[in-house]
């Protein structure tokens, strides 16, 4: 039997490109510092690169499902020219109250529920407690904790104090940050084997 894979899961909006609040064109589309050094880094180290977003701008009718997959293929294709192909990317258009029409429904794949990271796990054969997420959102790390996941970097910006979900998440205030954390952790799980 193959060995099991790590991944690092990514939240989009605020890890991947800025937040500017349902982001769905290319032109509003800003990488954020080191995202593509850290994917790199990651992929060195042997870690998958999955990417878990709620999007209900989908939900709530301000995109279409085609706009947010059409942004996504341009920005796969902007990893695979930097190195750092991403594996998959998982996408709930789900919203509870907001959701217009078929999309108004609760979803176990919304954030902070862990569907989406669950069934990254199956498809990809994902060791959950070895793999990281990082997310600018306790949604984010509640989901990853949810799912099992066992090292949660909450991404907060500069003199933005906020309370992580848990205790055990880590706070980072950079991706240059999150990248020497996953070249230390990823030493300490080789030592581990
Ligand atoms: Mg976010």
């Amino acid at each position: 039997m193959s060995a099991m894979n790590k991944a690092l899961f990514l939240d989009r909006d605020g890890v991947i490109n800025h937040d500017a609040g349902y982001t769905s064109k290319i032109e509003d589309f800003h990488f954020i510092d080191g995202i593509f050094e850290l994917c790199r880094a990651a992929k060195r180290l042997g870690y998958l690169i999955i990417v878990v977003t709620n999007q209900a701008g989908i939900g709530r009718g301000y995109y279409s499902e085609q706009d947010f997959l059409s942004l996504t293929e341009w920005m796969k294709t902007r990893f695979e020219e930097e190195g750092a192909s991403i594996t998959d990317v998982y996408y709930c258009p789900h919203h509870p109250e907001h959701g217009v029409g078929q999309y108004k429904q609760e979803s176990f794949d919304r954030k902070p529920n862990p569907g989406m990271l669950l069934k990254a796990a199956q498809a990809y054969r994902i060791d959950l407690p070895k793999s990281i997420m990082i997310g600018d959102k306790e949604s984010d790390l509640m989901a990853a904790k949810h799912a099992g996941v066992e090292n949660r970097w909450h991404l907060i910006d500069k003199g933005f104090a906020k309370i992580s979900a848990d205790e055990a998440d880590i706070r980072i205030n950079s991706l240059d940050q999150a990248a020497e954390k996953l070249e230390n952790l990823s030493m300490v799980q080789a030592k581990s084997v």
